[in-house]
């Protein structure tokens, strides 16, 4: 079970098409308003666990999502869903303490405690929300069950797709741009220690 992903950048403010997320009926009757966990730099734990969701480390933030199209009958769930995502990302590496204060050896409690605080995580990816965002590194990355809305999305918010892109490329020029000076920098030095 995949979804269909959207990567904006963080800033860019956002539209919606008039498409239920959950059931993708044409102009639902409500707009309902979801906060998303994220954080605001890149993890640190990343490379140590490589893979592991980003959400846990860092600085987490909170944030808020306004006007999500979605039916009457469709938003409880979805509430209710992005609710309990969220009281489980808050408590699920609370069970991982458990053999810590019992004096497990680490080589069991350590990646129990990892498995815990991972669970949620784990869970969006066999039962994916109809609709969530995640916040990373100033990229915001949204997730629809639904193709025709992720399509629809993407359409309606295409510019800031692009920046993302752009920038992209820009920081990669960048990059290489100044790996070029400091290339060219050292043979420089090279040339003055073989001239003196
Ligand atoms: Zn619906």
């Amino acid at each position: 079970m995949g979804t269909y992903d959207v990567a904006l950048p963080e800033t860019q403010p956002i539209v919606f098409p008039p498409l239920c997320v959950v059931c993708e009926k044409e102009n639902p009757d409500k707009v309902i308003k979801l906060s998303f966990l994220g954080t605001k730099s890149e993890p640190v734990l990343q490379m140590v666990v490589e893979g592991a969701d980003p959400r846990y480390y860092g600085g987490n933030i909170l944030s808020k999502i306004d006007g999500i199209p979605v039916c009457k009958s469709c938003s409880a769930g979805l509430k209710r869903y992005h609710f309990l995502l969220k009281f489980g990302y808050y408590t699920a590496w609370i069970p991982g303490l458990v053999p810590i204060f019992l004096g497990a050896p680490q080589i069991f409690s350590v990646p129990f405690m990892i498995v815990c605080a991972c669970s949620p995580g784990i869970y969006t990816l066999m039962r994916p929300p109809s609709f969530g965002a995640s916040f990373i590194a100033g990229v915001a990355n949204f997730e629809f069950k639904s193709r025709k809305v992720a399509e629809e999305f993407m359409r309606l918010n295409s510019e800031g797709i692009e920046k993302v892109k752009a920038d992209k490329a820009e920081e990669e020029r960048l990059k290489e741009e100044k790996l070029a000076a400091e290339r060219a920098k050292a043979e420089a030095e090279k040339v003055d220690i073989t001239k003196s």
